[in-house]
């Protein structure tokens, strides 16, 4: 073999320690340290801070090694508070079992350190809640964003996609609700939920109300109130402030973050800094109550390639780090949001930035999207840049669906976007040498090396999907599939070269080929949606709201605010949707 010299490398990500492979090229592992899992910087990249949640405890503690001391008569209410007097919970038991590759006390070690969020509302924890973490120690995580909005949706819907996203493995889920009654589509969603449920909480404190009239006491009660349903984390907006807006005025798509738009435009008006920012250490004091994980919201996120790492994003990511200090001092479990639309060189820039000024809080991405011109597969655009983020620092990743900039999600757009951001988590997890992580691509190798379709399809994320394809050609089990044909099946030519090993585990190795069983009902619906609509059929359907509107037969209708009479908008919206 050449004497080829590797990158420095991390784990194995297969525990089993078999194949070729020599182990991942990311950084060797660190656990305990702050880099855990992480990719090697390329030249220039912000080193890690050298503070931790530690070097933030509340007023009265005193740290005695890796245990901390609380003022006399103290009761831990936060997951961090009790990690940080050395108590290992049944939520950090639970997280340990169901991550495989930690044990109960490193998770305690990485929740005092302020590296890993349990989002478990006590609330929450008492109905169906099974907790799980968020931290660069831990496997990579997925949310689902869902709610219904004022022209789309309802509360059965959004709890079905709630199921449907839990069904295809969304780790968490935001009910992004803005129409609808959001409030029993939150209770609805919270009861259902055995993930942990995310909000944003402006959202419901505009219902019924001008922006303008939103006051200190409305964004208090709203927080409290959703805390006490047993919302598990919410992201508010503090990070935008009156001096960041400067920023915004040469940007080609100024603020995309609906939190961030409404408060910079209450700000504008009212001349006064941001509420969420001057109220901080009340909300801190809630959240605490109810152990609620803050997601200190990205309001000025890039929209953009154009707009990604400017002055706006990155003087409120210097705040979002000063804002996760001050929540640590009052015990409260932090992570941090970021992009949203970055090209894929500054990604890695973007990731170990934060993890400097916000001294390694789990950050929360969106995406981000690589590039701008493809609405319609932004799940695509996104999970490329997702992959990159995960592997540079990013925790949890927020899914995009296709519907990105277009619409409100349907269910299979969530399937959609789960099974993309699936794939750009487990890549990155294979990627940094998460122990086990490679397991399952393994088995599958053995089953495909061995041509045993069975357990080909069982061993993969979308079964009925790889079954339906397989048979959508060939319904028999063959030693070769319709994509090269017997003659030039190479799997099956190297499965006969008797100096290999390819194929012949015991474990999945035939003696002939089989018939395999018939297609189930879901398996046949997914081959008969296969293109079957007409174009026809697609305009048709697209064309529902331009028949609704009135509009003339090749024209569509406009409803930009600025053109449209604001009593007739209103007045569809009732005809459509009288809850909104
Ligand atoms: S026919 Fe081609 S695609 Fe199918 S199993 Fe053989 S090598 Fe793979």
């Amino acid at each position: 073999m050449p004497a080829y010299v590797l990158p420095p490398r991390g784990g194995n990500p297969s525990t089993q320690k078999q194949g070729t492979n020599p182990g991942s090229f990311a950084l060797p592992h660190d656990l305990g340290g702050p880099r855990s899992f992480a990719s090697p910087d390329t030249p220039g990249m912000p080193e890690p801070s050298d503070q931790t949640a530690w070097d933030f405890l509340p007023p009265g503690w005193r740290r005695e090694g890796d245990r901390a001391r609380a003022p006399a008569g103290f009761e831990p209410v936060t997951q961090l508070e009790s990690a940080r007097l050395g108590v290992v919970t049944p939520e950090m038991r639970r997280v340990a079992e169901r991550e495989g590759h930690l044990s109960p006390e490193q998770v305690r070690a990485e929740v005092a350190a302020g590296r890993m969020v349990i989002p478990a509302n006590k609330v929450h924890l008492g109905m169906r809640l099974d907790p799980m973490a968020i931290g660069r120690a831990s496997r990579t995580k997925v949310n689902a964003n869902m709610g219904a909005s004022p022209v789309s949706s309802g509360t059965e819907e959004e709890v079905e996609k709630l199921r449907w996203a839990s069904r295809w493995h969304a780790d968490t889920v935001m009910d992004l609700s803005t129409g609808g009654d959001l409030d029993v589509t939150r209770r609805a969603i919270l009861a259902s939920a055995s993930v942990p449920i995310g909000t944003v909480p402006i959202y419901s404190m505009i219902i019924g109300r001008r922006l303008e009239d939103l006051d200190e006491r409305a964004i208090l009660e709203g927080i409290e109130h959703q805390a006490r349903q047993g919302v598990d984390y919410m992201t508010i907006h503090a990070g935008v402030l009156q001096e960041h807006l400067p920023y915004v005025e040469r940007r080609l798509i100024g603020i995309v973050s609906r939190g961030g738009s409404l408060l910079a435009k209450w700000m504008i008006h009212h001349g006064k800094q941001n509420p969420m920012y001057t109220l901080w250490d009340e909300i801190c004091q809630i959240l605490r109550r109810y152990d609620v994980t803050f997601s200190i919201g990205d309001g000025l996120r890039p929209g953009g390639l154009a707009d990604a790492s400017d002055a706006a994003q990155l003087a409120e990511l210097e705040t979002l780090g000063e804002l996760t200090e001050r929540a640590w001092r009052h015990g409260c479990q932090v992570m941090v949001e970021g992009p949203g639309h970055v090209p894929f060189d500054q990604i890695e820039y973007n990731m170990k930035l934060q993890r400097r000024l916000c001294h390694g809080a789990p950050f929360y991405v969106l995406g981000p999207l690589v590039t701008d011109m493809f609405p319609g597969y932004d799940h695509i655009t996104s999970a490329i840049g997702a992959t990159a983020a995960a592997y540079h620092g990013a925790a949890m990743l927020c899914y995009v669906t296709p519907k990105e900039h277009l619409g409100l999600p349907k269910r299979d757009d969530v399937k959609q976007g789960c099974v993309a951001y699936r794939i750009a988590a487990h890549a990155a997890d294979v990627a940094l040498g998460i122990p086990g992580a490679r397991d399952r691509d393994d088995e599958l190798t053995r089953a495909r090396a061995a041509l045993n379709w069975e357990k080909h399809f069982e061993l993969s994320f979308d079964p009925d999907l790889a079954r339906a394809f397989h048979d959508e050609d060939l319904d028999v089990d063959t030693d070769f599939c319709a994509m090269c044909g017997h003659d030039w099946c190479s799997v099956r030519i190297s499965k006969e070269i008797v100096q290999f090993v390819s194929g012949k585990d015991t474990r999945y190795a035939r003696g002939a080929a089989r018939v395999s069983a018939a297609l189930t009902e879901e398996q046949r619906a997914i081959l008969e949606q296969r293109g079957v609509l007409a174009p026809e059929e697609i305009h048709r359907l697209a064309s529902k709201t331009r028949h609704r509107m009135g509009a003339e037969p090749g024209h569509k209708a406009s409803c930009h605010s600025d053109e449209t009479d604001a009593e007739r908008a209103k007045r569809l919206q009732a005809e459509e949707h009288p809850t909104a």
